[in-house]
């Protein structure tokens, strides 16, 4: 079964609102040419009515960087999946690595974060990935898998179908050192694997693995050539049109020779 190649640009804290409509203009221009690629922006919360308003109409969907599990409530400076949904984002990013070490964000967390995805009728991309010292000692397959079962407890398989991965080793994520595109594909494919154990064929056939960890233009198309790599999360590369360009350009030259 072919999987269409997903490119989603997470902008973590930049780009205000009068930046993120400049870049969106310029994204605008530079990806009209690619319809066979599903693309995505993450531009901060701030700036998703801007960016939302830029993009109508181009296919290039808006998503949140992360979201409260609470519908509302106290939780000051705290922002739900509805309130995204009403600013017109169409997907959220759960789980980033940056959320998990810097925010607290734990497995269990997680999990309700997703099911408040789910609860908004938002699309999520969960991001599962081991640290440095996890890998070294061996246990990147064990950790990741941990990440899955723990936040996919509790959704149903419907749920589970409408889902993306993001695989982001986080020793890879805006160090410039990438994961090879052997080191992504055995990754990509145990998570596929564990996916494969507990579900319907129909799942692991159709969720989509994105890889995240400073990819460019240059590394893009190693990447997305394997077999279990359906896309990617990309950070400092997803700040100029230029270089967010050059890695869809890439995807949709492996999509176009290998039937992705
Ligand atoms: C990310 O933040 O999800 C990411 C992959 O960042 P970078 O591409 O900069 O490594």
């Amino acid at each position: 079964m072919s999987r269409r190649l997903f490119i989603a640009g997470n902008w973590k804290m930049h780009k205000g609102p009068r930046d993120a409509d400049a870049l969106a203009v310029e994204l605008k221009r530079a990806l009209v040419d690619h319809p066979s690629v599903d693309l995505a922006v993450a531009p901060p919360a701030i700036s998703i009515p801007a960016v939302v308003a830029r993009l109508q109409h181009t296919g290039i969907a808006v998503a949140g960087q992360d979201l409260h599990d609470q519908v509302s409530g106290a939780f000051t400076g705290a922002i739900s999946g509805e309130m995204l949904a009403q600013a017109g984002a169409t997907h959220v990013l759960v789980g980033h690595s940056e959320r998990r070490a810097l925010f607290g964000d734990t497995d269990q967390i997680v999990a309700a974060k997703l099911q408040a995805a789910f609860r908004a009728g938002l699309l999520p991309i969960l991001c599962v990935g081991e640290t440095l010292s996890e890998r070294d000692a061996g246990q990147a397959e064990a950790v990741v898998a941990r990440q899955l079962s723990t936040a996919l407890s509790s959704l149903s398989i419907d749920q589970v179908l409408t889902l993306t991965i993001a695989y982001e080793p986080v020793w890879a994520i805006g160090t410039g050192r990438t994961a090879s595109p052997a080191q992504a594909q055995e990754m990509h494919a145990s998570i596929r694997g564990w996916l494969a154990s507990r579900y319907p064929r129909e799942v692991p056939a159709t969720v989509r693995i994105q890889y995240g960890g400073s990819v460019k233009g240059s590394n893009a198309a190693g990447l997305l050539s394997q077999p279990d790599i359906d896309g990617a999360l990309v950070g400092g590369a997803a700040l100029t049109a230029d270089s967010f360009q050059a890695i869809v350009a890439a995807a949709a030259q492996v999509g176009a020779s290998s039937g992705h």
